[in-house]
């Protein structure tokens, strides 16, 4: 039923329905008016509105029951069918964040990853965008991508935040939070350049009225391409437990997706005047190398950012110097509006340079993240705990990233994925540094009830690089700047995977900035 139309009526097939394929498919149905976007996503559809965020659902089982049905291969049915007994996903060291999967799962079809063991994906509309955080700081300094300009970036990034309904300064009445921030200024703020000290972690969210936050998904990306009022609807279709196999491409120009429908498995062609793969940081490269599209350097120059994490009893004198009793007893009230939800004030540091190459995430709740033992000297603290991490980066190197084996066929039938993935000098160093820094806000803040300690490999769901862009056709990168496959008109890249540079930060409205110059740019040559 999808013809692929005359230049003036458009077809877009985006593969992926995260944060950045719904950035693509806004910004070009709302740019081009007689196109029209075919969205397919492997995974099922979870909430009503698509790409809800998981976290609103205020029900605990069915929220368990969506997190459970994006875990793809480690997801009930599908596990039992690959043989997976169900113990052995949640054994060992660490397991799947909730809502993810492993991509070295162990079983059957598993990818390789001994160097980046917690590598992880999301398989479901939104994509991990159904999961995450929220947490949406800018890029600083050389997080920066350097072939932007600044004023350019500046307008992107705007219209990025509002896409993604960005806040700056959530939470920011809490009192307690403004005691955190007040501790960690002491502790830093000599060190720190002006307007990069402490202060409130900007997140993608609308607040309620009663104090509570409605927490952004894919579904406020895409906005009025699921609103059956907005005529902009009847240009956009999302399919969902469908799974694009292959990008087709005749005489270098991409022609359409194969998909295979994952619930009677019929496959068929559908052409495309633009195709867009946004299937996340290792699913991407892999659904091009299947395609036989292969850049050198793809898969490659992979980054996350590293992650020291502690747990601190916030002390009752500490804090108290800046917040009192009935600050506290207003911080309970407003938490138990919405108990599901405990997170009551986010703060940062964010990265700057030199002195400062590190972002420090600071969530302030009622309870620690683990069962703390009530035997525990500061177990119940009335004051509650503070979750912190520092974000450390990784520099870019070729040897580490996702290769791809055509020999050996993963759980979907693509060629199998390992990862290669080594921390130098250059990272220990920082990783240092960073420690030795969280020991220091963490005694400004109370006493620790847990060691800080280095996350393993791939635990920032954060991963970058592997379809990085580039200036120039030079084998360090996949697409141009403006995220286009070099090589392959008619093919554009999109998710973390396009960023090329060494990141601290939470890198999501970077990728939907970057989504948007991409999307801008493709509805020019469209039009
Ligand atoms: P994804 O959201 O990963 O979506 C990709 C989609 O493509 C998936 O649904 C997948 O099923 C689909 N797909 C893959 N292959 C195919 C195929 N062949 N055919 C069809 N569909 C396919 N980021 C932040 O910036 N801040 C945070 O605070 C933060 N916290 C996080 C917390 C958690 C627990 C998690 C899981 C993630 C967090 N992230 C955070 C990461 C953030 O969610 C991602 O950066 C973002 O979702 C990336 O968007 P995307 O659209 O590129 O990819």
């Amino acid at each position: 039923s999808h013809e692929a139309h005359t230049a003036s009526h458009p077809t877009v097939v985006v593969v992926g329905s995260g944060p950045i394929g719904s950035a693509y498919a806004r910004v070009l149905v709302e740019t081009l008016p007689e196109a029209h976007v075919v969205m397919f996503e492997a995974g099922p559809q979870l909430t009503a509105i698509p790409g809800e965020s998981v976290r609103n659902i205020p029900d605990p089982e069915e929220k368990e029951r969506a997190r459970e049905l994006s875990q793809g291969p480690q997801a009930g049915a599908l596990r039992e069918s690959l043989g997976i007994p169900a113990g052995v996903v949640v054994e060992g060291m660490f397991t799947a964040r909730q809502g993810t999967h492993l991509l070295d799962f162990g079983g059957e079809g598993s990818g390789h990853a001994p160097g980046f063991p917690a590598g992880a994906a999301s398989t479901n509309v939104g994509g991990m965008g159904a999961h995450w955080t929220c947490a949406t700081p800018s890029p600083a300094f050389s997080e920066k991508i350097p072939f932007i300009a600044d004023d350019e970036w500046d307008d992107l990034l705007a219209v990025a935040k509002d896409l993604l309904h960005v806040q700056d300064a959530a939470f920011a009445d809490s009192a307690v939070g403004e005691g955190i921030r007040s501790l960690l200024e002491e502790e830093f703020g000599a060190e720190l350049p002006e307007g990069y000290g402490p202060g409130t972690l900007p997140v993608a969210g609308d607040p309620q009225p009663d104090g509570t936050m409605r927490w952004a998904g894919a579904d406020v990306v895409l906005g009025p391409l699921v609103d059956a009022a907005s005529p902009l609807s009847e240009r956009f279709e999302l399919h969902d437990l469908s799974l694009v196999r292959r990008v087709e491409v005749e005489d270098g120009r991409a022609t359409g997706v194969t998909v295979e429908d994952l619930r009677t498995h019929e496959i068929r062609f559908v052409p495309a005047d633009l195709v867009v793969v946004a299937a996340d940081a290792f699913r991407t490269p892999q659904l091009l190398w299947a395609s036989g599209i292969r850049p050198s350097a793809l898969g490659h120059y992979l980054t996350e950012h590293h992650v020291v994490i502690t747990t601190i009893a916030v002390d009752a004198g500490k804090i108290g110097r800046f917040a009192t009793d009935a600050d506290l007893e207003a911080e309970i009230a407003r938490r138990s509006v919405n108990p599901v939800d405990p997170v009551a004030a986010v703060n940062r540091i964010p990265f700057s340079e030199p002195d400062h190459p590190f972002s420090l995430q600071v969530m302030y709740a009622e309870n620690p993240p683990f069962q703390l033992d009530p035997a525990h000297p500061a177990a119940g603290n009335r004051w509650g705990y503070v979750n912190m991490g520092y974000g450390v980066r990784k520099r870019p190197r070729v040897e580490d990233g996702v290769t791809f084996d055509d020999g050996e066929l993963d759980y979907r039938g693509f060629p199998n994925m390992t990862i290669e993935y080594e921390l130098t000098d250059a990272e220990n160093t920082e990783i240092e540094a960073a420690t030795e820094r969280l020991r220091r806000a963490g005694s400004a803040i109370g006493e620790f009830v847990a060691e800080p300690r280095l996350l393993p490999n791939g635990s920032s769901l954060h991963y970058m690089g592997t379809t990085r862009i580039g200036e120039t056709d030079d084998g360090t990168s996949v697409a141009d700047p403006w995220s286009r496959v070099w090589g392959v008109d008619g093919l554009v890249v999109g998710g973390n995977g396009v960023i090329p540079t060494a990141n601290t930060m939470n890198p999501t409205l970077m990728s939907v900035a970057v989504a948007v110059r991409g999307a801008r740019k493709a509805a020019e040559e469209l039009s």
